[in-house]
């Protein structure tokens, strides 16, 4: 459905977005998340035929923005960072008005009448834009990206600005339009993709620094089926009774967290479920686990640690990535390079 290419934007000689891949089938609900500055709303700006690209390729259902804007931009539905509304306008007569610079052929009364019943705005097709409250014109906002029924849609921050309250109706529109959309959406707040996106493509510094499940990136990043321990205890006599469990490669103590208690961070050889012999040489010891769990990190934990890394190279490190090139062309490039630096 979406397809990019060793996509390049240049801000002058600012490079905002460098060498990003992804693509994207149809009914996925993709969630952008970067920091502020990462390059998200650059690449939903090319996405959209709204910004040039500097090199690269972006195709749309198979058409390619450059060379064929018009069928391309059609399929897609966009709702920009700052919803572009004229808030002297009533919502209707807004609608309308989009309506017709879309060239949309639809019954166009039936077409705009279903749209704000879906969205929950029919009952403020009277009203002027702006007299209603930030979540009403952020609907209205996606109600003009829905005209013409394209199959995807493509929203930058829709969340941004709104209540809690509103942020709940958002999401829930959201994941409700992605029962027959394709979706793509960005934000800088983790809750807000892992509340709707299957797939989480992360950004920093103008690059994809990883492009997989919420929970696989979660898994990549701890120390497999690590465990912390909260145990009551002298912290270097638990320290070397921990050690010599069997299945247990190393032991590290995470300090007092509770009087009388310490962390134990245990990390077992390769697979081995060593929930069961901890328990029972702490008991063995006469002490008591108060807690026992898995170090998974959260999403939120995760992309924190990828977008303190300093370099693309030290945050795919985390990942357990080979920092060696990946793609045929990144492995060309460094021969032309060298070819370069040789002659
Ligand atoms: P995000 O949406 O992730 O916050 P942006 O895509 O808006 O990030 O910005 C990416 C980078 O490009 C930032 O460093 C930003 O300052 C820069 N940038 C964005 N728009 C422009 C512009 N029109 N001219 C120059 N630099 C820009
Ligand atoms: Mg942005």
């Amino acid at each position: 459905m979406v397809e990019v290419k060793n996509l390049t934007k240049k801000y002058g000689t600012h490079l905002a977005v460098s060498d990003v891949n992804f693509n994207i089938q149809k009914g996925e609900i993709i969630g952008f998340l970067g920091p502020n500055g990462a390059g998200k709303s650059t690449i939903m700006n090319i996405l959209t035929g709204y910004l040039s690209l500097t090199s690269g390729e972006v195709k749309i259902d198979g058409f390619d923005i450059m060379e064929n804007p018009e069928e391309a931009k059609k399929r897609i539905g966009y709702l920009p960072e700052i919803p572009p509304l004229y808030i002297d306008m009533k919502v209707r007569e807004y609608l309308n008005f989009i309506f017709d610079l879309k060239k949309v052929k639809f019954p166009k009364k039936a077409h705009i009448d279903e749209i704000m019943k879906l969205i929950k705005i029919d009952h403020v097709a009277n009203r002027l834009i702006k007299n209603l409250s930030k979540g009403y014109r952020q609907r209205v906002g996606f109600a003009q990206a829905l005209i013409g029924n394209p199959d995807i849609l493509i929203l930058d921050e829709p969340t941004v600005g709104l209540d809690p309250k509103q942020i709940i109706e958002i999401r829930n529109l959201i994941s409700r339009l992605g029962k027959n959309h394709t979706i793509i959406l960005s934000s800088h707040i983790l809750s807000e993709i892992q509340a709707v996106c299957k797939r989480v493509i992360i950004i920093n510094k103008g690059r994809i620094i990883a492009d997989d499940l919420p929970e696989t990136l979660s898994d990549k990043l701890s120390n497999d089926h690590a465990l912390v321990a909260r145990i009551e205890c002298n912290e270097s006599d638990m320290l070397e009774a921990l050690k010599t469990v069997q299945g247990v490669k190393s032991v590290m103590s995470m300090g007092c967290k509770e009087g009388g208690t310490f962390d134990f961070l245990i990390e077992p050889e390769d697979n081995t479920d060593i929930r069961k012999a901890v328990f029972e040489r702490v008991v063995s010891r006469g002490k008591s686990i108060l807690s026992l769990n898995s170090n998974k990190l959260s999403l939120e934990q995760v992309f924190l640690r990828l977008t303190e890394a300093e370099t693309y190279e030290e945050s795919r490190k985390l990942l357990g990535y080979d920092a060696e090139p990946e793609t045929e062309i990144e492995i060309q490039a460094e021969i032309e390079v060298e070819e370069e630096e040789n002659e």
